[in-house]
């Protein structure tokens, strides 16, 4: 039995009609992950069902696919783009054990459940899970409906978000724009295209970060690495560059309190293309063009942020080198090549080829810096699978 859920971020919202109620549902929509389990209660006419199937036919894309209600059937299955997904209700649920005998229990990894009725299977549901209660308004009108969103454990953060973020579309004219979820980066950033009638844009939804635990010197990860700890720092790199007539994604609104930018869309293009993906070598050259060009510029030292910020870039030093490069050796080699070990001290070759660098950041010393990388960094890993893909990472590299 999971334990009871306690505390929990809510918000309400009132639904006039219908259409704000399928516009509250996209929003929950774009809000989900694989793996979230949404309840909706409410009295018999709530609106439970109807927002169940806004919420599919947002989810599917498609305004026009079957949304039978699962009454009859208790549970009701759907392939959707970015997870399966269950509906299912519990109203005639006869107690827990026909849970398990519903195949409750074998549903695959990452799929969403949206159960109407849990309270039928109270006591069964996990302590991380979103809540929404809807509530009919007769003395406000018979098509108004209240509904309390309540996000629990891991869903709390997201669901704070889901009001700030229809604040800030509502706010700066994006208030009926259909939102598509973008696959995300490895941060705690969220990305959305907005699919405006003649051009398509993108929403940035950054939540402020909390620093992490120490790790190095008393000091989290974040610090050491000079992680942004809001948008500041992106919105003025992207001004500072583009005013260096380099490419950066134009921003066209900014909260930058709560975290929020609309910016250009600057497409679909990868730099790696094919099946496994290969590097796009013109695209690699470009990239590297571009660090040296930014390498034989003087750089200020502060980019203003209009209307009354400014923003200090902090210098990439031997501690911020490090702790990233230690990344490499923790995550992508891993990742790479399942067993590949680090050899003892690599670390420590790499200081020795990086100290350069944060003494004088300038044209010769990078390139230097780059001469020596490529010439004489042996990595030397300890792969007990041996040869071929230890190659293969080295040259990737
Ligand atoms: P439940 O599943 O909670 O029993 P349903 O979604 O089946 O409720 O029924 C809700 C009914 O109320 C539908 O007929 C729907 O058209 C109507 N309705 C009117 N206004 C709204 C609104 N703002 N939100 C949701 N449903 C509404
Ligand atoms: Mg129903």
């Amino acid at each position: 039995m999971f334990p009871a859920a306690t505390g929990g971020t809510s918000f309400t919202i009132t639904l006039p009609d219908e259409e704000a109620t399928a516009r509250f549902a996209a929003d929950i929509g774009v809000a989900l992950e694989p793996g979230d389990l949404v309840t909706l209660s409410g009295d018999l006419g709530a609106g439970k069902t109807t927002f169940a199937r806004a919420l599919i036919r947002y989810l599917a894309g498609d305004d026009t696919i079957e949304v039978p209600s699962p009454t009859f059937t208790l549970l009701q299955s759907y392939e959707l783009p970015r997870f399966a997904l269950v509906h299912a209700d519990f109203y005639r649920l006869s107690g827990a054990a026909e849970l398990a005998e519903l195949g409750f229990e074998d549903l695959a990894p990452g799929t969403v459940v949206l159960t109407e009725w849990p309270d039928r299977a109270a006591g069964f549901l996990p302590p991380n899970r979103i809540d929404i209660t809807f509530m009919l308004e007769p003395q406000l009108g018979a098509d108004v409906r209240n509904a309390r969103v309540v996000g629990y454990g891991a869903c709390g953060t997201r669901v704070e978000r889901i009001p700030l973020v229809r604040a800030f579309l509502d706010q700066t004219g994006y208030r009926d724009v259909p939102r598509r979820r973008m696959v995300g980066d490895a941060s705690t950033r969220v990305f959305e295209r907005l699919v405006l009638p003649d051009r398509v844009e993108v929403l940035m939804n950054s939540p402020r970060r909390p620093d992490g635990p120490p790790v190095r010197d008393g000091k989290p990860y974040s610090a050491i690495a000079h992680l942004a700890e809001d948008i500041v720092p992106y919105v003025a790199l992207a001004q500072g560059l583009r005013d260096r007539n380099l490419s950066a994604p134009a921003i066209l609104q900014a909260d930058i309190e709560h975290g929020f930018l609309v910016m250009e869309d600057l497409g679909d293009d990868r730099i790696v293309a094919g099946d496994p993906p290969t590097p796009i070598e013109e695209r690699y050259e470009a990239a590297v063009d571009l660090l040296l060009s930014l390498h034989r510029r003087k750089l200020p030292e502060r980019l203003p942020v209009p209307p009354r910020t400014e923003y200090f870039i902090p210098t990439y030093d031997m501690d911020a080198f490090l702790i990233e490069a230690e990344l490499l050796l923790d995550w992508y080699l891993t990742a790479a090549d399942g067993k590949v070990t680090p050899a003892p001290g690599t670390i420590e070759a790499f200081q020795k080829y990086l100290e350069v660098a944060p003494n004088g950041p300038n044209a010769a010393t990078a390139q230097d810096m780059i001469k020596t990388l490529g010439a004489s960094v042996d990595l030397s890993y300890k792969n007990p699978d041996a040869g071929k893909s230890t190659k293969k990472t080295k040259k990737q590299l």
